[in-house]
């Protein structure tokens, strides 16, 4: 018999960065090094509405954001950051907060030192911080108060908002060239440039290598592959993903997706955020569940037990497999924030819904849990596995109950503590 090499499998290892703290009182994230990918996310409010905002950074934290990142954009909102972490911390939720700082973070982080205290980490996009000879200056004034209150940065590169007299240097070197670079790889060029060189002056500044983290945000998927590969050759700080303004629904989730994922498959990358629009009146914490669940169904994280369930088809043509599979994967997720306190590992279970006996017996013996609905035609009986032995056949009007019933015994007995 042929001697067969094993299938590779799973993403490349991640490449080693260093590490840093973003710490809130006893509440210590670490990104980079050895830990696991970090999920951010970033509110809508206006910061100045302190309640408003500290309700939102509630939400995306009980959603599993591990940081939240805050507007701050004018003196109200510098005056609100205190109020906002009092009232978080009044509410247990201990998740550290990012400030975002444009044009005036020199000003408000030297003005309103106790915006400059609450915050665990400062945003510093270094194409606005100022023009000409105030660009340094500025940007050294951020960087001194973040080294004076121990705190990390991002340095923050944007395409929309790159350093235009960076990127006129790049051009003008590109011209000197033999044969010059394509416009699309100046602006790489450039991007890349503008975070390694803003990192280089914040250490010459006395920021310590280990309180920074970069990114180069784009909005396009090819584009962020090629910028982050080549960052990630050349530095070792902990990189920052996300598409920038991925955009609403299907296209922003697939987008950033796609590009997250081939990234996070090559080893590259820290802590994401996924920047979708959401919906007038959408829920914000969307983008924290898509993150997440980027995470999960790459195998790089466990969050919250997962749903398998198959898309359906002529075979089952009634939508009660579809409401059982939204209805369980909703309780599930309602009911995280209290059993990752209580049940210990129930983030692994696997719960498969399946709409006939096709697939259904089959995936449901891999599941944890699984419940086979009656296709089209057969006998109305629901057989439910669990740990890949029939334990029951649920019949009649209460089968999502009946359900829900044996999800929770399940979890009480394998994942409650003994
Ligand atoms: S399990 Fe049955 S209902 Fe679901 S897709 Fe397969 S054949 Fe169709």
């Amino acid at each position: 018999m042929s001697e067969l090499n094993p299938i590779p499998s799973g993403p490349a290892a991640p490449r080693l960065t260093r590490q840093v703290r973003v710490v809130h009182g006893a509440r210590v994230v670490t990104i980079g090094g050895d830990a696991p990918v970090r999920v951010q996310s970033m509110t809508n409010t206006d910061t100045a509405d302190a309640l408003g905002t500290a309700i939102q950074v509630k939400e995306l934290a009980r959603a599993g954001s591990e940081l939240v990142r805050i507007t701050v954009n004018n003196p109200e909102a510098a005056k609100a950051v205190p109020y906002i972490r009092e009232q978080l911390d009044r509410m247990e939720i201990d998740v550290p907060l990012v400030g975002d700082f444009h044009y005036n973070g020199h000003t408000l982080l030297r003005e309103y030192p106790d915006c400059a205290k609450a915050l665990s980490k400062y945003r510093i996009n270094p194409g606005n911080v100022g023009q000409g000879a105030k660009r340094d200056t500025q940007f050294a004034q951020m960087i001194e108060v973040a080294a004076q209150y121990d705190k990390p940065v991002r340095i923050g590169v944007n395409w929309g908002s790159l350093d235009q007299s960076l990127l006129a240097r790049i051009m003008d070197e590109n011209a000197q060239r033999a044969q010059p670079w394509s416009a699309q790889s100046v602006m790489y060029e450039a991007l890349i440039t503008s975070a390694l060189e803003s990192a280089a002056k914040a250490e010459e500044l006395g920021l310590a290598g280990d309180k920074i983290i970069l990114s180069c945000k784009v909005s396009g998927v090819q584009d962020l592959i090629a910028v982050y590969r080549e960052l990630a050759r050349r530095c070792d700080y902990p990189l920052h993903l996300g598409l920038t303004e991925a955009g609403m629904g299907s296209k922003g989730i697939v987008a950033s997706t796609a590009a997250i994922g081939i990234l996070l498959q090559e080893g590259i990358g820290s802590t994401i955020r996924v920047s979708l629009t959401p919906e007038p009146g959408g829920d914000r914490t969307k983008e924290v569940v898509v993150a997440q669940e980027i995470l999960q169904t790459m195998g790089l994280r466990k969050f919250t037990p997962m749903v398998i369930a198959c898309p359906g088809c002529g075979r089952t043509t009634s939508t009660v497999f579809q409401e059982l599979a939204d209805d369980i994967q909703s309780f599930l997720r309602e009911q995280m924030p209290e059993w990752k306190k209580r049940y210990p590992g129930v983030e692994a279970m696997n719960v498969a819904v399946m709409g006939c006996i096709v697939n259904g017996p089959g995936e449901s013996k891999h599941a944890h849990i699984g419940i086979s609905l009656p296709g089209t035609g057969e006998s109305p009986a629901a057989p439910v596995f669990v740990d890949g032995v029939k334990k029951a056949t649920l019949r009649g009007d209460s089968i999502v109950a009946d359900f829900k019933a044996i999800v929770l015994d399940y979890v009480e007995t394998n994942y409650g503590k003994r």
